[in-house]
Formats: structure tokens, sequence, C-alpha cells
């Protein structure tokens, strides 16, 4: 997606551990219009998939998740990072955080998924697969189809990237990365 990849290349910045900074547009203020237009293409391309509801983790994947489900006019449901006392039956499952460096527990109200479910998993990125695999645990407890992955950004030089694709879930990545080399983002265009 050319305007995504001109915004990172205008806003982001790389910091040490192969982490991209994105905070202007994406991980703490975040660009509406822009958000249009990822949930538009996430919209497009996975229209005809019968998706009955998109899921994410808290709290940046939020934001293009909703836009996404706006458009797909289902519910968006985020899995939260730590249990609430409120939650009362939760599926849950350990993921390492790559940014925090910490173990979350991401948990999700089992009565807001239903097993006849069709889900579209959307984040905004794609390191090493953790959140990724979390979510493909807790879909797979309740006994739902995940039927397609979205991600905006999607470093591909690790091991989150493969995984997806080796395991044969369909995977639209709006932006993807190619390497970090030299403090150089290089992407796959
Ligand atoms: P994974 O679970 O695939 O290893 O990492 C994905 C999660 O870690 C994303 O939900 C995101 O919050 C965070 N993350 C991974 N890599 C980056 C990065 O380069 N920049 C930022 N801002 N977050 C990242």
């Amino acid at each position: 997606m050319k305007e995504l990849v001109q915004a990172i290349k205008e806003q982001g910045e790389i910091l040490d551990g192969n982490v991209l900074k994105v905070d202007r547009i994406l991980n703490h203020q975040i660009d509406p219009n822009l958000m249009d237009k990822i949930g538009n293409e996430f919209y497009e391309y996975f229209k005809e998939k019968n998706i009955t509801k998109v899921l994410t983790v808290e709290s940046s994947g939020i934001a293009p998740a909703l836009m996404c489900a706006l458009k797909l006019n289902v519910p968006v449901l985020f899995a939260k990072k730590t249990q609430p006392s409120t939650m009362k039956d939760p599926l849950s499952c350990d993921v390492f955080s790559y940014t925090k460096h910490k173990k979350n527990t991401l948990c999700v109200e089992s009565s807001f998924l239903d097993e006849e479910d069709r889900i579209l998993f959307i984040d905004d990125f794609l390191a090493n697969g953790e959140a990724f695999k979390g979510i493909e645990t807790i879909i797979n407890q309740k006994g739902c189809k995940l039927v397609g992955v979205g991600i905006v950004i999607d470093k591909t030089f690790q091991k989150g990237h493969s995984y997806i694709i080796e395991h044969g879930y369909d995977l639209l990545s709006l932006a993807e990365i190619k390497s970090f080399e030299n403090n150089q983002l290089e992407f796959f265009e």
C-alpha cells in the first residue's frame, strides 16, 4: 500500500532490536485518514470470505481492526493482555511481547466467540508471530475458523511471516519490510 509505505518512510524510526517506531501514525498518535484507507484495503481483500468477526490484540491493533470491521459490518473483538476481574470465562494463551520483553496472557471472553464464527485477525505489526500464535490457540480452543490475517506492517525477515504462510493462512500485509540493513528501511514494493 503506497500511501502507508510513504508514511512509514517519512515518519518511521528504526530502534535497536529490529523495532520500528511509528508513533505518529499508528502506535501512539493515530492518523484517521490513513487508518480509513487501511481498513478499506483489508475490506476489499477479505470481503468475500463471509467474515463474522474481526479479532485483534489491544491496543494498537484496535484502530485498523475497527476500520475494517466497520466496512464489513461485523463486530471487532480485542484480546486483552491481562485478565480483568469482570471476565468470567476467558479463553487464554500466554505470549511473549516483542516490544515489552515480558509475558502477557491474551484473554478473550469465551461467550464472545461462537463455534460458527469466521474470524479475520488484524494486527499492527508482525514480528516473530507470538501474538498470532496466541490468537490461533484461542481460536482453536473455541473451535471457530481463522479465515484471514491482515497485518499493517510485516517485518517479513522475522519468523512470523513464514509461520503464517507455511500454515496455509490467507495473509495480506499492507507494508512488507524486507530488511533494516544499515539502518535503512527496505520494502517489497
Ligand atoms: P510478534 O508477536 O509477531 O512477535 O510481534 C507483534 C506484536 O509486537 C505487535 O502486536 C506489536 O505490538 C509488537 N511489535 C513487534 N514488532 C514491532 C515493531 O517493530 N514496532 C512496534 N511499534 N511494535 C512491534
